[in-house]
């Protein structure tokens, strides 16, 4: 298909947009563009990487009119498939366009706001923010491992910021095909930058705006009524979730249903005063508890509460002990070219039959173990007493109030708490952060002796005082290892399964989503739902109304990946 007329001269006017080097066409160097991080693989015609918005502009009315479907990439890091084709049923080809070459971050209004260029990143807004004294709308776990800020805006991605709630803007540029098929740029970023397409991207491109440009208005920058949500701890729904209709808006949400060039937000200052707190318990009940009287009596929100089962504990000390000494030692940058590096060994490495599959990874496993432990004795000593773990993070007068009301509580509850150092404080929440790839990893390690892993991301109502999942002994017999951990005062959980050989793993995640669903809760939560989960019908609706003729990312949220929608 690849070799039609139609594709070929396609391929040369991207070529002409982008450049012979930022084409790719080569099936192996485009895999890490069309494999997702854990879930999801298909075909693409081409994969672009421009250098500016214009060069995005052009590409897109190249596409637009050679009719193939597109789906716009920035670090791929998505765990639902949301970013990356999707097997090989589509009715046209795909052109992938990947951002991440255009990553300048704009300060606005003494850095109280900023705009995100397609491909700018978590971590270079903390870096490009903290000689400001401010911080992001957004602190997620891949936030160190180089996911970009537009791409978190498209999947209203979560994470660990209790007061600021999911990534959100009404404030965005962005374009969009109507269901004549025409390409059309909307700028509603409320930065006044000219009139044609060209003029305003690339009067935004080089910041070619003053202050006076800027409007001030009433449109949200960031999900600012989250606090109030989340406080309400008796309501029978979760307090965020994709499928939710509340924060959908535009770019917003959006999954790639429009291409979008750079989105405003709003930044927030850093607390004068942080204190992260341990928390070891063996009854889950005590961490509902803490939740529900921190949540409902405290005048300051809680930072974070990021929660760690003790398996996950092990898992993420042994198996995500690298990736921890990289960002522990040398910062987050080095994590997206540690990444290069270990799909350059996997690529070569597949061409030698003998060597394992995920070469990279035994590799890096065995170098970890040369490194002494990473983790403070006084998280071990938790470790080996608690079953349940929590970091707390509090600021400003919130730590006065955590300090009290802890040193009440394990008066009478059962568990402790400790006060950790700034090196302890950090270490827990990183160890925490390498959770995810670190399950990864153990599956890589050990897949000759274990079955699929199933992984879920569900938010539970806010009034569930059940949180820790109790399986019925037949079903939780059918699970080698269960890895739990999330967002507990969001109620966000990551619960990750998996399965003894010969399970059949997509029954068995069916059976525990109907658990959900019995207990009012909704998934996905914040990985958005990519193709692993369904759009519910708010969410599929507004993917209607942004794509009319389903040109970008077609078969998002297990929808019609046809044009104009087709079920056929
Ligand atoms: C280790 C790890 C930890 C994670 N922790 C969290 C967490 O704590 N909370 C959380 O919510 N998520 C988490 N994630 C999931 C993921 O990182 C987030 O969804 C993140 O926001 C995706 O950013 P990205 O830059 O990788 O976007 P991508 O994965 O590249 O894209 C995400 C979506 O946005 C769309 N998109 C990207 N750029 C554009 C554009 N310019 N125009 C239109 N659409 C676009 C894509 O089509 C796709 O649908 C984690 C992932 C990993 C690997």
């Amino acid at each position: 298909m690849s070799d039609t007329p139609e594709n070929i001269s396609l391929i040369e006017q991207l070529r002409t947009v982008v450049g012979s080097s930022y084409i790719l066409t080569d099936e192996v160097k485009k895999q890490p563009y069309c494999k997702g991080f854990r879930f999801g693989s298909g075909h693409a015609l081409a994969v672009i990487r421009p250098a500016t918005l214009l060069e995005i502009w052009q590409a897109l009315e190249a596409c637009v009119a050679a009719d193939v479907a597109i789906i716009m990439q920035a670090a791929n890091t998505g765990l639902t498939g949301g970013s990356t084709p999707d097997g090989k049923y589509y009715d046209r080809p795909i052109v992938i366009i990947s951002t991440m070459r255009i990553d300048s971050i704009q300060l606005i209004d003494n850095a109280k706001q900023i705009v995100g260029l397609a491909g700018s990143t978590l971590f270079g807004l903390e870096d490009r923010l903290a000689p400001y004294g401010r911080e992001p709308h957004s602190v997620i776990g891949s936030s160190c491992i180089g996911a970009s800020i537009v791409g978190g805006i498209c999947n209203n991605s979560g994470g660990a910021l209790v007061q600021r709630g999911p990534a959100y803007t009404e404030l965005s540029i962005y374009a969009q095909i109507d269901e004549q098929g025409k390409l059309s740029l909307v700028n509603n970023l409320g930065i006044n930058l000219g009139e044609s397409p060209e003029e305003v991207l690339t009067n935004l491109q080089q910041q070619n705006y003053t202050e006076q440009d800027v409007k001030h208005s009433e449109k949200r920058a960031s999900d600012n009524e989250y606090h109030e949500r989340v406080r309400d701890i008796d309501a029978k729904t979760p307090s965020r979730f994709n499928n939710d209709g509340r924060r959908l808006f535009e770019s917003s949400g959006c999954a790639g249903k429009l291409a979008v060039f750079a989105v405003r937000l709003d930044t927030f200052p850093v607390p004068e005063k942080h204190q992260v707190f341990y928390i070891g318990t063996n009854d889950p009940a005590v961490l509902a508890k803490i939740r529900r009287d921190m949540l409902s009596s405290f005048k300051s929100l809680p930072v974070s509460g990021e929660y760690l089962h003790r398996d996950c504990y092990d898992v993420s000390k042994k198996y995500g002990k690298d990736t921890f000494i990289v960002i522990d030692k040398f910062g987050s940058k080095y994590i997206p070219k540690l990444f290069g590096l270990k799909r350059y060994v996997d690529r070569i490495a597949s061409n030698f039959k003998f060597l394992p599959s995920k070469l990279s990874d035994h590799m890096m496993q065995y170098f970890s173990y040369l490194w002494p432990n990473q983790l403070p004795k006084r998280m071990d000593a938790y470790r080996d007493q608690y079953e349940h773990h929590w970091i707390l993070e509090m600021s400003n007068q919130g730590v006065d109030e955590a300090r009290a009301y802890l040193n009440d509580t394990f008066k009478e509850q059962s568990g402790d708490y400790f006060e950790c150092t700034q090196e302890e404080g950090d270490k827990a929440i990183l160890h925490r952060f390498v959770a995810g790839g670190a399950i990864g990893r153990y599956h890589a390690m050990k897949s000759k002796e274990l079955g699929a892993v199933m992984t879920i991301d569900v938010a539970f109502p806010r009034n569930e005082k059940d949180w820790f999942e109790t399986l019925p002994a037949e079903i939780d017999d059918l699970f080698a290892a269960k890895f739990y951990y999330g967002h507990l005062f969001c109620h966000v959980m990551h619960q990750n399964y998996i399965v003894k050989k010969g399970v059949d793993a997509k029954a068995l995640k069916e059976k525990i989503l109907a658990s959900f669903d019995a207990r009012g809760a909704e998934y996905p939560a914040e990985h958005n739902v990519g193709h692993e989960y369904f759009a519910k019908d708010a969410l599929k609706g507004f993917y209607k109304q942004l794509d009319p003729t389903n040109a970008f990312n077609p078969g998002i949220g297990k929808t019609s990946k046809c044009k104009h929608w087709n079920e056929s």
